[in-house]
C-alpha cells in the first residue's frame, strides 16, 4: 500500500493511498467504529461493473445511485441528493464512501459537505481524472446557468483510495479522454514524466506501467497542493489549460455532440501553449511536439465550435479577479507559471488557433 499524504496549512490532513483492496485501506486509516452506518453514493455505470466488489469489501448499509455523465451534474441531482440522504435519515456518524468519477466525485462531495453542515466523506475515484486529479485537494462542485464548476466550495475528505483496477471496465474514450490531465501534470510541473506518459498512445501501457503513471500524477498534484490547497497561488497550475477548456467544454454541452472533460482540456492546454509562445516565446516546436503528441494519444487538438461563444463563455471563469482572468501558462515544458495578465487581442487570436 503506498501511502502519500496531503497535509496542507489548514487543519485538515489526509491520506491518498495507492491500493488495490478497499476494505483494508479503510481500516488502516479510519477509525471505522467512529461510523454507525456507511454508504456508497455511486452512478449507474460504476454499480452495474463493481456491483459484487461494493458489497463484499464494504458491505455498505444504503447505496445512492445517480444517472451518469456532466449533463446531470447539475442542481436536480444535488437536490435529489440530499433528499436521498434525508430519507435514510443519515446524521453526523454516517460515512459516505463516494465511487466513481469526477462527475460523481464533484457532486456527491458538495452534498456531504453542505449536508447536515457536512458529514464526513471518502473519495474512491474509479477514472483516471477522478484518480490523478480530482479526488485529491477537496474541490467539490456542479455546472450551474451555463458555467462549469460555478457552484461549489473547498471541502476536504477523510481519505482517498486509488485502486487501479477500477480502470479495466472504463470505456476507452473515457480512458483517453484522462490522460489530458496526466499530460498536463508533465506540462506544468516534470519535463521527464510529460515525455514518458507521451511515449505510447494510453492504450498500449501496460497495468504496471498505468500504475506508475498514476502514481507519478498524484505525487505531482500533492506537491503542489501541500503548498497551497486552497487556491490562492501555486495550486493555480493545475488550471493550465482549463481556462479556454473548460468555456469549450460549456459550449459543448450545449451542443449534440459534448467534448468529454480532458477533451476540452487537451484542445484548451494547446491554446495556452500557443499564448506561451507569444507571451514567454516559448519554442514554437513545443507547441508543435505537443500538438502531434496529443493527436498520438487520441486526444483533439482542435474544435468546430464558434469561437465567438468560447469567447462569451470566459466571463464565467471562476479565477477573475476585478474583472481579469489571471492565466496559467508554460514558461518552459516542466515549468508553468501562474497570475499572467493578457490582451484581450492575444486571447481572440489563441481562440481562433484552436477553432479552425
Ligand atoms: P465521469 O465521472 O463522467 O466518468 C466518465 C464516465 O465513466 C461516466 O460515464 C461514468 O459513469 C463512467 N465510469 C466511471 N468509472 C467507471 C468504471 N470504473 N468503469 C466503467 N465506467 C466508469 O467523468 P470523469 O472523466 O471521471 O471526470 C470529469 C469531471 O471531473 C468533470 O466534471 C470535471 O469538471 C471534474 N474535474 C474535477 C476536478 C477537481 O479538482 N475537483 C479536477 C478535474 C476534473
Amino acid at each position: 500500500m503506498k501511502k502519500i499524504k496531503i497535509c496542507a496549512k489548514v487543519n485538515n490532513s489526509y491520506f491518498v493511498v495507492v491500493s488495490n483492496s478497499i476494505k483494508t485501506s479503510l481500516y488502516s486509516n479510519i477509525t471505522m467504529s467512529n461510523y454507525s452506518r456507511i454508504g456508497v453514493i455511486t452512478d449507474e455505470n460504476v454499480k452495474q461493473h463493481w456491483k459484487s466488489l461494493i458489497n463484499r469489501e464494504i458491505k455498505p448499509n444504503f447505496t445512492i445511485t445517480l444517472e451518469p455523465g456532466e449533463k446531470h451534474k447539475n442542481i436536480k441531482t444535488l437536490q435529489f441528493l440530499w433528499s436521498a440522504l434525508v430519507k435514510e435519515r443519515c446524521d453526523k456518524s454516517t460515512l459516505l464512501l463516494i465511487m466513481g468519477g469526477g462527475v460523481i466525485g464533484d457532486m456527491a462531495a458538495l452534498a456531504a459537505s453542505t449536508y447536515l453542515r457536512g458529514i464526513d466523506f471518502i473519495h474512491i475515484p474509479t477514472t483516471i481524472i477522478s484518480q490523478v486529479d480530482s479526488s485529491m485537494g477537496g474541490k467539490t462542485a456542479i455546472n450551474f446557468s451555463g458555467g462549469k464548476n460555478i457552484i461549489g466550495l473547498f471541502s476536504q475528505p477523510k481519505l482517498v483510495i486509488i485502486n487501479s483496477q477500477f480502470l479495466s471496465t472504463l470505456p476507452e474514450r473515457d480512458f483517453i479522454s484522462g490522460f489530458a490531465e496526466i499530460i498536463k501534470h508533465g506540462l506544468i510541473a516534470d519535463k521527464d514524466y510529460y515525455h514518458f506518459c507521451t511515449l505510447k498512445h494510453p492504450l498500449e501501457f501496460t497495468k504496471k506501467e498505468i500504475a506508475e503513471i498514476i502514481t507519478g500524477s498524484c505525487r505531482i498534484k500533492t506537491e503542489i497542493l501541500n503548498k497551497d490547497l486552497l487556491q490562492k497561488n501555486e495550486r493555480k497550475l493545475v488550471l493550465f489549460g482549463h481556462t479556454i477548456g473548460q468555456a469549450l467544454e460549456s459550449v459543448s454541452l450545449e451542443s449534440s455532440t459534448p467534448l468529454l472533460h480532458g477533451e476540452a482540456i487537451a484542445i484548451g492546454m494547446v491554446a495556452e501553449t500557443f499564448l506561451s509562445v507569444k507571451k514567454y516565446n516559448l519554442p514554437h516546436k513545443n507547441l508543435t511536439e505537443l500538438e502531434k503528441k496529443l493527436v498520438n494519444c487520441g486526444l483533439p487538438t482542435r474544435t468546430k465550435l464558434s469561437g465567438k461563444q468560447v469567447e462569451k463563455k470566459l466571463i464565467l471563469d471562476k479565477k477573475i479577479i476585478n474583472g481579469k482572468i489571471p492565466w496559467t501558462l508554460l514558461k518552459k515544458i516542466g515549468n508553468g507559471v501562474f497570475n499572467v495578465f493578457l490582451q484581450k487581442k492575444q486571447i481572440q487570436n489563441a481562440i481562433q488557433y484552436i477553432c479552425s
